[in-house]
């Protein structure tokens, strides 16, 4: 059992766990996660099973397998690239296993003659079968203990590492007896305890637990109860509900308009005219404007952020990454300074004169729309007279930054745009007072894009079609998506590609982004391409959300296999954005699990998000594939409003037997849930 420091409970600060020091927690919060307690709700996203020891006679490349075996030698290289090689042998086979680095500590445990189990994925390396950076463990010492259950992973970011989350879940399960479970005594009892479903999920599964396993479902039914309290408290809580109205005019939108070099689709005026129509009431909007990848959510961004500098009143337009607020800056800047409006940019990296400037101008209110990041609702940003807030592609808007936009004068207005599509009947059951846009055609002239599957060994014949789509003057995005776990593995994995392309493509300019540069060096790197000085993009997938550069004609995507729908479809949104017809190209290692064909083969066939979307879900299990996150505001820990529809008729009743039996457990649960994150009902 893991040594918890004194005195921890599930209330402290995440900074309580062993091993997680200020940087760490950064990373959590950045995650949505806060205290003690919430790592418990940090459910895995897959499991693998390591109990069972494979003979390295029967091992395959690709496979993900435990080996056990003695060390025959281990060679440490010191060259360009440090690394050690070691040998293992279980008697029937043999197989290399390559570290690029050791901690110090660990070095003198790697002597031949000692024994090894250890857990990875087996590649075919120069010198027959590898495994690089194997999990590990000395079998031979007293406290080994092959797994008796599946081993989890946990949803990560760049920086934290499996064994972490596991350390982490470990010392918060010690408090696992402190969880109150305020349902306990009002569900059938064939539901689980909260306590026991915790446990099953985190450490004690012996077969995956679907989404349809009552350990799920009892977390899922009561994050959804917690969303459907949540409402109802902020609505009994008496918060002003008075927005300024905004009712614009008709000569900055027309003048905007006669610029435009197209003409906005019927839908994009529908959905306009709808947020119009709540900008000019005074009770503050709350809208969700969804519309598939590149439907031209920007434009009604547009539209909104002009009736509101008509009317007198400032515009937040907040971004999820530097990258994006970027590309809305420039978008905007492009846009509004034709119309003499100015655009201000705030993010965490721009210099302190720079941001000094924007924040006079925001306080004056000389300055009518900023672009940015969480930057925009930190500590010292004042508006003079804030009227609307527009959220893109945002899946986080913590309690904190809501209080700080409260405090910046009023109740504003606010959109959140997103591309996941949520059933306008689901996000009205849970969020009663959420309204729904939806623009649901496509810019016209588009043609869906070309989309084709191949393996990775068919790389090189993608050099003569990326060259013969740069004479055209178009340009190509390379995507190397994340590796679990690994930012070493990812980085080189981008880095490998951006040498190979630049020796099979002499001359031509090629950029290079992921998400270890920092912000200033990714917004150089985007820029570069932006304005077609860089013709080929090679990047993580920090590109994923948002990003247009509609001369992109071509994507191709590494590991494709790796990717659930949904990140394939955002990723591919990217191209297809021109008149031009555009090819996306799903590279894959053989050989293919059954679902990662069936995703390859729905991306071939399909352009759909609603479709694509459904068919994710029925297809995502505890996740073969990295990236389960949802985007939109409805972001849920565990819940899935599309796949927990049939929870949602049972939150009614659960709500008022709470409320009237126990008030406080009401308000804990609520806590429990959203305690660090959206309550609707406070931001307008
Ligand atoms: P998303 O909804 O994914 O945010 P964007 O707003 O980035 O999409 O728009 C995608 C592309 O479509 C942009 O290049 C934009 O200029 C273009 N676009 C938007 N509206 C129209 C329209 N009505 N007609 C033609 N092109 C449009
Ligand atoms: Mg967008």
């Amino acid at each position: 059992m893991a040594v918890t420091k004194t005195g921890l409970y599930l209330q402290s600060s995440v900074s309580a766990l062993r091993g997680v020091g200020p940087a760490l927690v950064q990373r959590l919060q950045r995650m949505d996660l806060w205290r003690v307690q919430d790592i418990l709700f940090h459910l895995p996203s897959r499991y693998q099973d390591r109990r069972h020891i494979v003979p390295l006679a029967a091992v395959q490349p690709g496979q993900e397998c435990a080996v056990l075996g003695e060390i025959i030698s281990v060679e440490h290289q010191r060259g360009r690239r440090e690394q050690w090689l070691v040998a293992l042998s279980d008697g029937g086979g043999r197989l290399r296993i390559r570290l690029f680095h050791m901690a110090a500590a660990q070095r003198g445990q790697w002597q031949a003659g000692r024994r090894l189990w250890c857990f990875g994925e087996l590649r075919s390396g120069f010198h027959g079968l590898e495994m690089v950076h194997p999990e590990w463990q000395m079998a031979d010492l007293p406290q080994f203990q092959a797994p008796r259950h599946l081993t989890p992973f946990y949803p990560s970011c760049d920086g934290i590492t499996q064994a972490q989350w596991r350390r982490w879940v470990a010392q918060a399960l010690t408090l696992l007896d402190a969880l109150p479970d305020y349902l306990e005594h009002r569900l059938p009892p064939q539901w689980p305890s909260l306590r026991a479903g915790l446990r099953l999920l985190h450490e004690s599964a012996d077969e995956i637990p679907s989404p349809q396993h009552p350990a799920w479902q009892r977390l899922a039914l009561e994050e959804l109860l917690a969303h459907h309290l949540a409402v109802r408290q902020t609505r009994q809580s008496g918060i002003p509900q008075s927005a300024p109205a905004l009712h614009g005019g008709t000569s900055l939108w027309e003048r905007f308009r006669a610029r435009l070099p197209f003409a906005p689709t019927g839908a994009q005026e529908r959905v306009i005219a709808e947020i119009k129509a709540d900008l000019a009431r005074h009770l503050p909007m709350r809208r969700l404007l969804q519309g598939d990848v590149g439907s031209g959510k920007t434009l009604v961004a547009a539209a909104a952020a002009l009736t509101a500098l008509e009317s007198g009143y400032q515009v937040a337009l907040m971004a999820p990454t530097e990258i994006l607020a970027e590309q809305l800056y420039m978008r905007f800047r492009q846009w509004l300074e034709p119309l003499d409006r100015d655009v201000g940019y705030l993010v965490g990296s721009r210099s302190p004169r720079a941001r000094r400037e924007t924040l006079e101008a925001l306080a004056s209110g000389r300055l009518g729309l900023v672009t940015g990041t969480q930057a925009l609702f930190q500590e010292g940003v004042t508006f003079a007279r804030l009227g609307l807030v527009i959220i893109d592609e945002q899946h986080r808007f913590g309690v904190e930054q809501r209080r700080q936009l409260l405090e910046k004068g009023g109740m504003p207005h606010l959109l959140v745009m997103t591309a996941t599509p949520i059933p306008r009947t689901l996000a009205m059951t849970v969020h009663a007072d959420l309204e729904v846009s939806v623009i649901d055609a496509l810019p016209p002239g588009r043609t869906p894009v070309e989309t084709l599957v191949m393996p990775d060994s068919r790389r090189p014949e993608l050099i003569g079609r990326m060259q013969h789509v740069l004479e055209e003057g178009r340009q190509i995005y390379w995507v190397c998506p994340l590796i679990e776990e690994s930012e070493i593995l990812e980085l080189q994995a981008a880095e490998a590609s951006f040498t190979d392309l630049r020796a099979a493509l002499p001359g031509v300019a090629i950029g290079l982004v992921h998400g270890r540069m920092r912000a200033a060096e990714k917004a150089e790197a985007m820029d570069a391409f932006q304005s077609g000085a860089v013709r080929i993009l090679v990047a993580t997938t920090v590109i994923e959300v948002g990003v247009d550069v509609p001369n992109a004609s071509l994507m191709v995507i590494e590991h494709a296999e790796r990717l659930g729908l949904a990140q394939l479809h955002q990723l591919r949104g990217r191209v297809g954005r021109g008149m031009q017809q555009s090819s996306c190209i799903l590279l894959y290692h053989p050989p293919l699990s059954a679902k990662a064909r069936t995703r390859l083969r729905v991306m071939r066939e399909t352009h759909d998000g609603f479709v694509i979307a459904r068919k994710d879900l029925e297809l995502r299990g505890p996740g073969e594939y990295l990236g389960t996150r949802q985007t939109g505001i409805l972001q849920m820990r565990v819940a899935d409003l599309l796949r927990d529809e049939s929870l949602l008729d049972k939150i009614p009743a659960l709500a008022e037997r709470l409320l009237r039996e126990d008030p406080d457990a009401a308000r804990a649960v609520v806590q429990r849930w959203l305690g660090n994150r959206l309550d609707y009902g406070q931001v307008g």
